[in-house]
C-alpha cells in the first residue's frame, strides 16, 4: 500500500461525506478540522483539506494554499484554549514515514514544556473529552 492512488473509501473521506461522525471544530468550503481520536497531546486536532489527494506529495499546490492558512488559524486557538507553550504540527507521507489514513491532513498538536508526547495512534480518548477539547478550540477561534 504504498506510492498508490487515492482510495475514497479511507475513513476521512467516509468523515467529509458525513458518513461517519467526528468532532468538528471548523469547517469551510475547503477544509474541514476536526478532534483526532488518538490524541498524542490533549487538544490534538487534524486539518483536512476536502479536495482529494493521498498526502502532501500528490496534492495540488492550489488546494495546499486554502489548507495552510486555516492550519495556521487552527494553532493560534489550540495554543490558547489548552494555554500549550508550543504547537506542533505534523504530517506523514506514505507507511514508511508514519501515515495510517490516506487522506492528507496536518496534526495540530498542543504541547506544553515537560508534557510528554503520546504515540502516534495511540489510544482511543473518551467521546465526552474530545467534545469539551472541540468546543474550547471553537471558542477560541
Ligand atoms: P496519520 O495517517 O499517521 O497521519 O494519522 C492518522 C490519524 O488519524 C491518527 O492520529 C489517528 O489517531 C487519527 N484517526 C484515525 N481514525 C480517526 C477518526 N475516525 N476520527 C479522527 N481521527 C482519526
Amino acid at each position: 500500500m504504498s506510492g498508490q492512488t487515492y482510495d475514497d473509501n479511507n475513513i476521512f473521506a467516509k468523515i467529509l461525506r458525513g458518513e461517519i461522525p467526528c468532532h468538528k471544530v471548523y469547517e469551510d468550503d475547503d477544509t474541514l478540522a476536526f478532534m483526532d481520536v488518538m490524541p498524542q497531546a490533549p487538544g490534538h486536532l487534524l486539518v483536512v483539506p476536502k479536495s482529494q489527494s493521498r498526502n502532501l506529495l500528490d496534492a495540488d499546490p492550489a488546494a495546499l494554499s486554502k489548507t495552510i492558512p486555516v492550519v495556521q488559524k487552527l494553532a493560534k486557538a489550540a495554543k490558547e484554549a489548552f494555554d500549550a507553550d508550543g504547537i506542533f504540527i505534523a504530517q506523514f507521507n506514505e507507511p514508511a514515514a508514519g501515515q495510517t489514513v490516506y487522506h492528507l491532513h496536518f496534526h495540530v498538536i498542543p504541547r506544553r514544556e515537560g508534557e510528554p508526547l503520546r504515540p502516534h495512534s495511540g489510544k482511543m480518548e473518551d467521546g465526552d473529552i474530545l467534545k469539551t477539547n472541540a468546543e474550547k478550540i471553537r471558542a477560541a477561534l
